[in-house]
């Protein structure tokens, strides 16, 4: 038997890279929030600092035999205003930056939300088109039972992110013995927060040209959702390839990237670059794959009048200069996508017998929620001349700093 490790591979070179670029833009983001709101430079170090890291080392047997050994992580940031909740990413290059980038983040996204959680994010390095649905679900179980004492439905429940489905959190669920079942999907709820919140920057969908990075779960559930809103969706991408059209079709090119494992190839459309994608002359152009994807080197060649970030983490905080000096707007990863996590609130008070909600009605306070952010960040971003993701990051922020000042953990 022969045990390798993973992180040696050359993702895991890449894996240093991305994962650290997207701490470093957090701990950015939070720095800024901080000298804003006037914090105290221990308050602002707590506040960096998350409150439980735990790296696991999750030994998988492979179809053929063989013995690997893939790492995973789980982060809870900050438990200050409730029970931890975030996603768990399989992705070969995710390391401890990066899951605790993406936890930290949740953690002024539920702040600003105004809803009872902490942040926080797990990942397994691992690339889930390599494995098979029984070394999957391996992977997922053995995880789960290593992280099992951080976990559980009132301290800590992970939901699908990147590479993992409701499948995945399926087999958490019946690792641990307990935790919810049902409801809308996250994504559907993240993709119905994202419309609410492009609707609300834009004024009317009706009509806007669109282009969206990432055909996965977000991204072409919002895809689908804005054709029917009657936007014009012209390009899409996956990390197969990009495809153009005066006016995609997204209906038919959901299930044909679904039978063919991608968008790659689709023969009512034109293929395009990657690169040519984000530098579209569109009305709204929404990263909906992964962190670091409008950078230094793009930001300029974006033509988009409004970037609304279904991803987290997706604009350097360089690109971010960038396309603030040249007038786009930004709706924030933690306005924008929040309502993955507000939908999973939401339906835990009507599963609860909390509030004997219908599907509706749940719909109706997701929709109240997320207009009820947009604008009070939109008004402290008109009166105090911020962009919307430093007046977002303030709210956030500020939300977790008042908590904490209340249980007298500072001054
Ligand atoms: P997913 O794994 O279902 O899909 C990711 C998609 O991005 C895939 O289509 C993949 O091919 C594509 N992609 C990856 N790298 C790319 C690149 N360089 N260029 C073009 N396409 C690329 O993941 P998801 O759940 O849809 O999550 C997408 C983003 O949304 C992530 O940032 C995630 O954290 C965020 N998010 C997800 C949820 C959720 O409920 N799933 C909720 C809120 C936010």
């Amino acid at each position: 038997m022969t045990i390798t490790d993973f992180p040696t591979t050359t993702s895991g070179i890449r894996s240093a890279v991305r994962g650290r670029q997207a701490l470093r833009a957090a701990h950015a983001q939070l720095s800024e929030a901080a000298r804003f709101l006037g914090l105290d430079e221990g308050l602002r170090h707590m506040l960096a600092t998350p409150r439980r890291s735990l790296t696991v080392s999750v030994p998988v047997r492979r179809e053929d035999g063989r013995m690997e050994v893939v790492q995973g992580y789980r982060v809870q940031h900050n438990l200050t205003r409730g029970p931890a909740r975030g996603g768990i990413r399989f992705h070969p290059d995710t390391d401890m930056a990066e899951v605790t980038a993406l936890a930290m983040g949740m953690t002024w996204k539920c702040a600003l939300a105004g809803i009872p959680y902490g942040g926080a994010q797990a990942g397994v390095a691992v690339d889930p088109r390599a494995f098979t649905r029984r070394e999957l679900e391996r992977v997922t179980r053995r995880y789960t039972s290593e992280i099992h004492p951080l976990i559980g439905p009132d301290r800590d429940v992970p939901a699908p992110d990147v590479g993992t489905d409701e499948r995945t959190t399926a087999w958490i669920t019946d690792t641990y013995g307990v935790g919810a079942t049902g409801g809308e999907s996250r994504a559907a709820g993240a993709a119905r927060g994202i419309m609410i919140a492009a609707l609300a920057a834009l004024g009317r969908l009706d009509g806007r040209t669109v282009a969206v990075q990432g055909f996965g779960k977000v991204g072409s559930t919002l895809a689908t959702m804005l054709a029917e809103a009657g936007c014009r969706v012209v390009a899409l991408s996956d990390t197969t390839g990009a495809i153009h059209a005066d006016r995609l079709d997204v209906a038919d090119v959901q299930p044909w990237a679904a039978a063919g494992g991608g968008l790659r190839g689709y023969p009512r459309a034109d293929a395009i670059t990657q690169d040519e994608l984000l530098g579209l002359d569109v009305d709204v152009l929404v990263p909906a794959a992964l962190e670091g994807a409008l950078t230094e080197g793009n930001a300029s060649r974006v033509r988009a009048r409004l970037i609304v970030e279904a991803a987290n983490g997706p604009t350097t905080p360089e690109a971010d200069q960038i396309l603030a000096g040249r007038g786009v707007t930004i709706v924030p990863d933690i306005l924008a996508n929040a309502g993955g996590v507000i939908t999973a609130h939401l339906e835990r008070l009507r599963d609860s017998q909390v509030c004997p909600w219908s599907a509706h009605e749940v719909e109706v306070r997701l929709r109240e929620t997320v207009e009820g952010a947009f604008r009070e960040v939109s008004a402290l971003a008109a009166a105090r001349g911020l962009t919307l993701r430093q007046a977002a990051y303030a709210v956030g922020v500020g939300r977790v700093a008042d908590a904490h000042r209340a249980r007298g953990l500072c001054p």
